[in-house]
């Protein structure tokens, strides 16, 4: 079985159509920083002419590691492998090599993993970064005082008309129910959003 490595030392990998993958990165799942292929350890091999890659990332910036298991076709596009990544990665290690680093069609093929357009895996992970980055851009306080004049009633409750967040005012703006909090914005009880005053 061959061990895990560095990705960017099995790089550049070539096609038969005279195509190189000399880089490959992608985006930390938590902050979106572009990780390059000397920030993942596994294994990327060339199987019937497609790069398989199984590996391991882990960003420099905030130190989230994530799982990265994809494959590459002749034309660079690459393909999301819904197969579990420490299962591709035992599967690519111990794959025996063989002239010109091929093995049967059928094993790619088969029904044991199956890939998913690279659209969806890039809307994915956009969807996943857009979450995450409006998660840190909200407002967060340790200190709420609750203005005792009410707005109005949403579910039952009343809405205060102002919070003292850490001793900032913020001013009611909107209810949410879907929690869509957006940058500069606090969220009350889950579905009050409030603005800093102006
Ligand atoms: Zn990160």
């Amino acid at each position: 079985m061959q061990p895990n490595r560095r990705l960017s030392d099995f790089l550049p990998l070539k096609f038969a159509n005279g195509n190189q993958v000399k880089q490959f990165s992608k985006p930390c799942v938590k902050c979106g920083t572009m990780l390059e292929a000397k920030q993942m350890e596994g294994v990327a091999r060339l199987v019937e002419d497609h790069i398989a890659i199984a590996a391991e990332a882990k960003c420099h910036k905030c130190g989230e590691v994530f799982g990265v298991a994809c494959v590459i076709n002749p034309e660079k596009q690459v393909k999301r492998v819904v197969l579990p990544r420490l299962l591709f990665n035992w599967y690519l290690r111990v794959l025996p090599v063989q002239k010109g680093e091929t093995a049967p069609q059928a094993m790619l093929n088969r029904s044991a993993f199956d890939v998913l357009p690279e659209a969806r895996d890039a809307a994915e992970d956009a969807a996943e970064i857009a979450r995450v980055n409006a998660a840190r851009q909200q407002v967060k306080a340790q200190d709420i005082v609750r203005a005792e004049e009410a707005i109005g009633r949403f579910q039952d409750k009343a809405i205060p008309a102002w919070l003292l967040l850490d001793g900032n005012r913020f001013e009611f703006d909107r209810i949410a129910p879907n929690a869509q909090v957006g940058e500069g914005e606090y969220l009350l009880d889950g579905c009050l959003i409030y603005r800093a005053k102006a």
